[in-house]
């Protein structure tokens, strides 16, 4: 059985900024413990891990899909509670070649001093596949400004496929790479109706679930217009078009993907900063 934990739900710039939805990404662990890995540690990904009493220093994976703030933020002190604090060399990175060595249009949002850290750092190039921690780990396609960007596919026996999808426009071979999964996370940042190149809308989100066609999906990494406009509504037009079971993401929202998907939790917003683990 895995657990996802959302450390946040909103994405793009002025969701972050204002913190009107969180941003530290998602957190997934197995009910043994092996398995404890970090998806797009955006701002704020350490300190709300430490106020849900996730213990950053049990990572052994981090993931990067592409080299925005949103995303990558937080993926530094996340190296270093992986590599308790930098005093040995431990777990994975696995990062869009953009996050670790820049490209034409972004730099690169790891610093080689951070890269030095864990003790595998696997470039991640679509369509190459890896063992991380037991798990299957296929890199997949997404077609967005950063032109590194990848998606994360995740499979094994115990608890099936999942997958992340991050920022991206719908692509033709998109069931190539997202098919076939019991949960598809997609990152629908505007709303049904208001289009912006290289990101997903809930049009977007329509089509792709119509060809991918997941046990369950859930949308997150909401823009400021998918917030005002209500996240669940959109989930709620995506499930009536697509027939396949949608859910909004919220923060502090778990999944847990065992024999059924199941989910719970209650939204943290509003809650003060101050009950940090005790370290
Ligand atoms: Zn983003
Ligand atoms: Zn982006």
């Amino acid at each position: 059985m895995l657990k996802l934990i959302f450390l946040g739900s909103g994405g793009g710039r002025f969701a972050t900024i204002t913190q009107k939805r969180r941003t530290g990404g998602i957190r997934i662990i197995s009910d043994q413990g092996g398995i404890n890995m970090h998806i797009d540690p955006g701002p704020g990904a350490l300190v709300y891990s430490l106020e849900m009493g996730l213990d950053p220093r049990k990572v052994r994976a981090i993931f990067v899909s592409h080299s925005h703030l949103d995303h990558s933020n937080d993926a530094e002190p996340l190296i270093e509670a992986m590599s308790e604090g930098t005093t040995r060399k431990r777990g994975v990175l696995v990062a869009a070649r953009s996050v670790l060595k820049g490209n034409e249009v972004c730099e690169s949002s790891i610093t080689r001093y951070h890269q030095a850290m864990p003790e595998r750092v696997i470039e991640a190039i679509a369509g190459e596949s890896f063992d991380v921690g037991g798990i299957n780990v296929t890199v997949c396609k997404a077609v967005h400004s950063d032109p590194d960007t990848v998606g994360f596919r995740f499979e094994a026996k115990e608890f099936g496929g999942f997958a992340y999808m991050p920022d991206s426009e719908y692509f033709s071979d998109i069931s190539k790479f997202y098919s076939g999964l019991r949960l598809l996370i997609l990152s629908v940042l505007r709303p049904s109706g208001q289009p912006w190149e290289g990101h997903m809308t809930t049009d977007d989100a329509i089509r792709i679930i119509e060809e991918t066609r997941p046990e369950m999906a859930l949308i997150t990494h909401f823009g400021m217009q998918m917030i005002l406009r209500g996240p669940e509504k959109e989930a709620e037009l995506i499930e009536r078009k697509t027939g396949v079971p949608i859910r909004a993401a919220f923060d502090g929202m778990r999944v847990i993907l065992g024999e059924e998907i199941l989910i719970s939790g209650e939204s943290r917003r509003g809650r003060d900063l101050s009950s940090f683990l005790d370290l």
